[in-house]
C-alpha cells in the first residue's frame, strides 16, 4: 500500500478550499501517482476555534477560518467512500498541551502530525526572524530536536512531520547524534513521517536524514510517507525516492491510521 499523508487542502493557486470539491483534484492525482490513501492535514493555526494557543504574528495573522467547514469537507468525501483520512498539521507548543488536546477533542481526526515551525518564536523554515540566525547552526539543531523530543513524549500527537525539518536552508551538524530524539519518538510511540517535501527546498533532500532514519528503525519507531502538498499535482511526488530511502533503512511497513487507531501494512 502506499499512503501520502501530509497535504493541504487548496486549489490550484495553493489558496486555502475548505470544501468538498476541492478533495476531489487531490483524489484524482493521488490515482494517477499511484497513491492508494491520502490524509488532508491543513495548518492548525489556520482556524479561528484555535487562536487563543498563539503568540507569533505569522499565527496571528491567518487563524480566521472555520475548522469545522474543513473536517465537513474530509469527513463528507470519507463518508462517500473516497480514499481519505481527516489528519491535521499541528504546531507544538511547549506548555499548551492540554489547551492544544482540548480544542481538537471534538474532532474525529484519523491522525494528528506534530510539526515543529517555530522554537522560542523564532522560525525553523522560515522568517525572519529565524532561528539559525539567532542562536547559529549547532544552536538550532540543538534546541530543535529538544524540541522535538519533548513533542514526540508530549502524547499530542501521532507522527511527526518533516522531522529534520532544521536542515531545510542546508545549513548542517555534520555528526548529529540523533540518538536522544530517537530514543524519545519510540517513548512516545509516534510514528515519523518519510518526507519528499526537503527535495523542493534549498536543501534538496528527503526528510529524515538517512542517519536519523536508521536510529529510529533500531528502535522499532513506525513510519509514514508524505508530499507535504499544497497543490494537488505534488500528491505522491518523488516517492520512489522515499520508498529507496525506506528500503536502505530496511523498512516494510507503514503505517496507516483510523480514528488514530495505527496499523501496519506493506509497503508498496
Ligand atoms: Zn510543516
Ligand atoms: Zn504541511
Amino acid at each position: 500500500m502506499i499512503i501520502d499523508y501530509h497535504m493541504h487542502l487548496r486549489d490550484e493557486h495553493e489558496e486555502l478550499a475548505h470544501r468538498a470539491s476541492a478533495v476531489e483534484p487531490f483524489v484524482t492525482a493521488a490515482r494517477l501517482a499511484g497513491v492508494d490513501e491520502i490524509g488532508f492535514t491543513e495548518h492548525v493555526y489556520y482556524f479561528e476555534q484555535t487562536r487563543r494557543l498563539w503568540t507569533v504574528p505569522y499565527h496571528l495573522e491567518r487563524c480566521g477560518h472555520d475548522l469545522d467547514d474543513y473536517v465537513t469537507a474530509v469527513s463528507d468525501a470519507k463518508a462517500r467512500g473516497l480514499p481519505v483520512k481527516l489528519g491535521l498539521e499541528v504546531d507544538y507548543e511547549p506548555g499548551r498541551e492540554d489547551e492544544t488536546i482540548a480544542i481538537l477533542e471534538p474532532y474525529a481526526w484519523d491522525f494528528l502530525l506534530g510539526s515543529v515551525h517555530f522554537v522560542d518564536g523564532l522560525a525553523v523554515d522560515g522568517g525572519p526572524p529565524r532561528l539559525i540566525d539567532a542562536v547559529g547552526v549547532e544552536g538550532a539543531w540543538h534546541r530543535y530536536f529538544d524540541v522535538l523530543a519533548d513533542a514526540a513524549r508530549s502524547g499530542v500527537f501521532d507522527v511527526l512531520s518533516h522531522p529534520d525539518l532544521v536542515k531545510i536552508f542546508g545549513d548542517r551538524v555534520p555528526t548529529f547524534d540523533y540518538g536522544p530524539v530517537a530514543d524519545a519518538i519510540a517513548e512516545g510511540g509516534v510514528a515519523v513521517e518519510v518526507s519528499t517535501a526537503g527535495l523542493r527546498k534549498p536543501v534538496g533532500e528527503l526528510y529524515p536524514d538517512a542517519a536519523f532514519l536508521r536510529a529510529c528503525h533500531d528502535r522499532a519507531a513506525p513510519i509514514t510517507t508524505a508530499s507535504d502538498a499544497h497543490v494537488p499535482q505534488l500528491v505522491g511526488r518523488d516517492f520512489d525516492l522515499a520508498r529507496a530511502l525506506l528500503e536502505s533503512v530496511g523498512y516494510e511497513t507503514v503505517t496507516v491510521f483510523d480514528r488514530r487507531r495505527p496499523s501496519q501494512v506493506a509497503v508498496g
